[in-house]
């Protein structure tokens, strides 16, 4: 059951902990290399914290996708399979379904434009920020062409 919020505002990081939390999840962030799942009961959620804004949100809504979509036997590997909808699920966490139903602007640019407006303000030149926005606008793209909607 997805929370509230999902689909239809942009989440604050509160939002992604308080979900994770209500899971029955502990998330903690620190100076990690990247992000990990423990799925044991209870599940532990850990986000590395110094690669910007957009980069730990991002982290947390792709493990949150994993927790709340994926409960496989204990130990079992993710498959890419689960990694695709851990991604669906995050970039559509993050570009809610209603803001771009509102402004029927789906397009990379625009997406990203939203993500450097609610998540990090994102310099226009190459960089890890712009690059990570990029896959993200990407995925959320993948999963209106999927729907069959915005086609153009
Ligand atoms: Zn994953």
């Amino acid at each position: 059951m997805n929370p509230g919020w999902y689909g239809q505002k942009y989440p604050t990081l509160d939002d992604l902990v308080d979900f994770g939390s209500g899971l029955g999840a502990d998330i903690c962030f620190d100076r990690i290399v990247s992000a990990v799942y423990f799925a044991e009961a209870p599940p532990l959620i850990l986000i590395p914290v110094q690669h910007g804004s957009l980069a730990t949100m991002w982290a947390l809504a792709h493990e949150l996708g994993h927790l709340c979509q994926h409960s496989g036997p204990k130990g079992r590997p993710f498959w890419g399979k689960d990694e695709y909808q851990a991604n669906k699920w995050a970039a559509c966490a993050l570009i809610p379904e209603a803001r771009i139903q509102l402004h029927q602007n789906a397009s990379v640019d625009n997406f990203i434009a939203a993500l450097s407006a609610n998540y990090e303000d994102i310099p226009p030149i190459d960089c890890h920020a712009r690059n990570l926005a990029y896959k993200i606008a990407c995925h959320r793209l993948d999963v209106l062409n999927a729907k069959g909607f915005y086609s153009h």
